[in-house]
């Protein structure tokens, strides 16, 4: 058995002047009305390209089509979540490319088309998604609808849908004559891009003669980040349904390569198996990662987001004011520091505004812009404890009434299939029923997405995120609220180990033995820090100009994907790629 420690590592380098890298994620948030993604997988996907389209990096994109879309949200008044599909019209985004592959899934012969979307960056840099679609007349009934549901169906349908992202992927790349020379695999959902360089490797011969020059060969070429530290989060199948699904050769191969762990195929051993370079997605995360795979070398490039989607109108017209290049270079934004506290409350109040008037009109309750406000919003999973705020409600309401009022709002949204996720939503409605009053004010928002997602981390005045540690690798809706001048409010995990300096950019929430601990410290520091704080607006803008200076300017797509340009994509070149063409920098080239 080919061990991964006896890979000796090669003189070929690829270089940006030699091909192009290929980004596979099963979700990429691409247009605020195209509902191809769930949560912040493909938040960061989206995040990543635009802003590889803005510094010109040579990237393309494979991802699903998802025709059915990511599920609509309803909440009924117990709060209740049900959902319904959100179909749309990929003819209206995007254009069909001509090529046709085909894949075998079951013994079947499926065949492919893709739709491409071109991503457009700043200087005219075109970065073409492609979004893989299996409704085509060729095939039966049941194939037509594998594109169709994002982490939909049973892990039947999911070990399918892998195998059309990842091994149609890079027959699609062929197709379109694409000279890739890396394949970044964002998740462990595309892993089996690998098997399928490994048979054009050997020219589509028996697996069983692949060498070990075949393997290095296709190392040479693959990336992979891992994105989160809960082992369920890892893809995992029964090696009857890998047989049966994948085909006896391919699973037996993968299995004697390494590729199977406690008896399943698992897609993070294929990806790691595979990659020349991992990374984890925040420092803590990568070290995480690292302990969870000691037999790999995981590295961290931590996570950002793409400034111009989040950056709020009237922070953006500011910052074009006082930082011009910050379009170009995020760096620019250390500046902020310089921006006077008048302009910066200025457009925290307008942002704030835009908010409350979309919560009043959706909801019909018109809030206080004068109050401190706080934002939870994200997937409804349990480890991220959406009613920690609510473990003492009398004590949350006293601390309102102390703090002149205090109005928090909520969104996100369950998997269809997630029960105690549910229970979690319908806990925060009830007592946020039982205990709003005229000093608290608490408001869950029905579908959570892209849109309610810029207005909430832009227009409150606190970010609040409370996951159990370790389990939230990064988390980026924090960084978005830190582009706003929007501070947070913690636990230390994730992201915010690498940007909480306590009432510069926010308050940690101190790590304690267990809920009722951290809970504790949740409210101590809303109590004598947060409030106390924002009840001098000096001190605040003084606050919200350091966020955006120490944290806007780096944790956002723009840094993150020069470092993955230089650590993972072509590790030999610090240097960027030039861009093709420059323009000047004005407010209109976002
Ligand atoms: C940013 C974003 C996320 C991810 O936020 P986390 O902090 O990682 O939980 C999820 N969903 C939407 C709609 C977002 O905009």
């Amino acid at each position: 058995m080919l061990k991964p420690s006896s890979i000796k590592s090669h003189s070929y380098e690829p270089t940006p002047a030699t091909g192009l890298v290929a980004y596979f994620s099963m979700e990429i948030a691409i247009n605020p009305l195209m509902p191809t993604y769930s949560g912040g997988l493909g938040m960061l996907a989206g995040d990543t390209l635009r802003s590889a389209a803005d510094v010109s990096a040579p990237m393309v994109a494979f991802t699903l089509v998802h025709r059915k879309g990511y599920f609509r949200q309803m909440l009924d008044a117990d709060g209740k979540q049900t959902e319904d599909a959100q179909p749309w019209r990929v003819e209206d985004f995007c254009t069909e490319e001509a090529p046709r592959v085909t894949v075998s899934v079951e013994n079947r012969i499926v065949s492919l088309r893709a739709w491409r979307y071109d991503v457009v960056g700043r200087s005219g840099h075109v970065l073409p998604i492609y979004l893989l679609d299996s409704d085509l007349p060729e095939n039966s009934d049941w194939d037509r609808r594998l594109t169709d549901h994002l982490y939909g169906g049973d892990s039947n349908y999911r070990l399918q849908q892998e195998i059309l992202l990842g091994m149609g992927g890079v027959r699609m790349t062929h197709a379109l004559g694409l000279p890739i020379n890396v394949y970044h695999m964002n998740e462990g959902h595309a892993a089996l891009l690998t098997l399928a360089l490994l048979e054009s490797q050997t020219g589509g011969g028996p697996l069983g003669q692949v060498t070990e020059t075949d393997i290095e060969a296709v190392r040479r070429k693959c990336v992979f980040t891992t994105h989160t530290p809960v082992p369920a989060g890892h893809d995992r199948f029964s090696m009857e349904q890998a047989r049966r699904i994948l085909g006896a050769e391919r699973t037996d191969r993968l299995q004697s390569l390494n590729c199977c762990h406690e008896g399943l195929l698992n897609m993070t051993y294929v990806a790691l198996r595979f990659s020349r370079y991992c990374n984890g997605v925040a420092l803590k995360h990568g070290e995480v990662s690292q302990a969870m795979f000691p037999e790999y070398k995981i590295d961290a490039i931590t996570n950002g987001v793409h400034g111009p989607t989040w950056v709020s109108e009237p922070f953006a017209e500011m910052f074009d004011k006082h930082m011009a290049s910050w379009r170009r270079d995020h760096l620019y934004l250390r500046n902020a520091i310089a921006i006077p506290f008048g302009e910066m409350l200025a457009a925290h109040a307008h942002s704030k505004e835009s908010l409350l008037a979309e919560v009043a009109s959706r909801t019909g309750l018109v809030l206080n812009p004068k109050v401190l406000t706080l934002g939870f919003a994200r997937r409804a999973a349990t480890y991220k404890r959406a009613d920690l705020l609510f473990h003492d409600p009398e004590r949350l309401l006293r601390i309102a009434q102390a703090a002149g009022g205090l109005q928090i709002l909520y969104a996100g949204k369950a998997h269809p299939q997630d029960e105690p996720g549910k229970a979690l939503i319908h806990n925060v409605i009830e007592k946020a029923k039982q205990f709003s009053g005229a000093d608290l004010r608490v408001v869950y928002l029905e579908n959570y997405d892209w849109h309610l997602g810029a207005a909430l981390t832009a227009g409150v005045d606190v970010w609040v995120n409370t996951p159990l540690r370790p389990y939230e690798a990064s988390g980026t809706s924090g960084m978005k609220a830190a582009l706003n001048g929007v501070p947070s409010l913690s636990i230390l995990d994730g992201w915010w180990i690498e940007g909480c300096i306590e009432g510069v950019t926010g308050w940690a929430i101190e790590d304690g033995a267990d809920d009722v601990a951290e809970a504790e410290s949740l409210y101590h520091k809303l109590e004598t820090a947060v409030a106390p704080t924002f009840a001098d607006p000096e001190q605040w803008a003084r606050l919200m100009q350091t966020t955006i200076a120490m944290n806007g300017s780096f944790f956002n797509t723009n840094r993150m994907i020069k470092q993955y340009i230089g650590n993972s994509y072509y590790p030999q070149t610090m240097n960027l790629p030039r861009p093709q063409t420059v323009v000047a920098e004005t407010a209109n080239a976002r």
